[in-house]
């Protein structure tokens, strides 16, 4: 117990918490206003296609410079966004800056996926927000990729008629996490959906866990007996990237290939891993 630790280590572990606590309260009360104080920032992470040895799409994953505490990761502010209404201003900020980024692109048709939050598309602010987007940066629907989490299409609200109205207008739909929820091939069946992009959870030890391994091979049976590719994202290692390959995955995301990018390196044209990594990258098999 913590009283056995010895004296002050109660107080250690209230510090520890009050810290904890104070720093969110902190987080919580200066979200509101970093959008326009110019904290936050866009950083872009490369989808590879193993087969066709190229970038297809790049992630937009946000970022928080915070003026006292550094970077903040979104896994801790992302949720208190979403405790607010800001997080809809946050996500109309993302949609907009992820596909101006990459409409200024030059001669490339690469693709963007944009993560949107439960209470984002809840809010029935998603459709408008993304048409405008599409509109004000010239970006052609068929580029631009929306990221839900799977528990969004367990409501039976708006939110199944927003993203069949997302497709209607070109945009794609990937199921983000995806493996580890309620989801089933039956469920899946007919859902407005365009990909599915595996959870972490399934790379966890993956080279020593047969079990692991049969989850991924299951995953990518899931998305073919659907119709759907599959991203793996979190490749963080060759061993992991060979295995998965090996296994037949083709599109995949990770430390392995680049990590999130900064916009002036995207514009300068890191994105493609042909130029950046194309030593480090296994030459796939040849095609029978
Ligand atoms: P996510 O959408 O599942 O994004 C993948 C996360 O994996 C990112 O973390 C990415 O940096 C990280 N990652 C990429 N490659 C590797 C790798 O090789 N190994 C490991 N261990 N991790 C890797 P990040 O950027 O910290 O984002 C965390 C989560 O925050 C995202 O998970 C997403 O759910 C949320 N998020 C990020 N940006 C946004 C946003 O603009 N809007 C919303 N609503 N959520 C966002
Ligand atoms: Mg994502
Ligand atoms: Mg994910
Ligand atoms: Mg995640």
């Amino acid at each position: 117990s913590a009283a056995a630790a010895g004296p002050g280590a109660v107080h250690r572990y209230d510090d520890a918490l009050r810290i904890e606590q104070d720093r969110r309260t902190t987080l919580r009360a200066d979200l509101d206003g970093a959008l326009a104080r110019g904290e936050l920032r866009l950083v872009f992470q490369p989808v590879v296609d193993v087969v066709m040895h190229r970038t297809v799409s790049v992630e937009a994953l946000l970022r928080w410079r915070h003026p006292l505490f550094g970077d903040v990761s979104p896994s801790e502010f992302v949720p208190l966004a979403e405790e607010s209404p800001l997080i809809t201003e946050v996500g109309r900020w993302v949609m907009h800056e992820a596909c101006a980024t990459i409409a200024a692109l030059r001669d490339t048709d690469l693709g963007v996926a944009v993560n949107v939050s439960a209470r984002q598309v809840r809010s029935g602010e998603l459709v408008p927000d993304v048409i405008s987007a599409l509109e004000t940066t010239g970006l052609p629907s068929s580029r631009l990729i929306v990221e839900i989490t799977e528990s969004v299409l367990l409501d039976d609200s708006h939110v199944i008629e927003d993203l069949t109205v997302l497709r209607q207008l070109g945009v794609r739909v990937a199921v983000d996490d995806f493996g580890t929820g309620w989801s089933s091939l039956a469920y899946l069946v007919g859902m407005p959906v365009d990909v599915l992009k595996m959870d972490q959870y399934f790379l966890a030890n993956v080279e020593h866990d047969p079990a692991r391994r049969a989850m991924c091979r299951a995953v990518l049976q899931l998305g073919s007996s659907l119709g759907l590719p599959v991203i793996v994202e979190g490749v963080t290692n060759e061993a992991v990237l060979t295995l998965l390959r090996d296994m037949g995955h083709r599109y995949l995301q990770g430390y392995v290939f680049a990590r999130p990018l900064e916009a002036a390196q995207l514009a300068a044209g890191a994105w493609d891993v042909r130029t950046e990594r194309s030593e480090a990258l296994p030459v796939p098999a040849a095609p029978p």
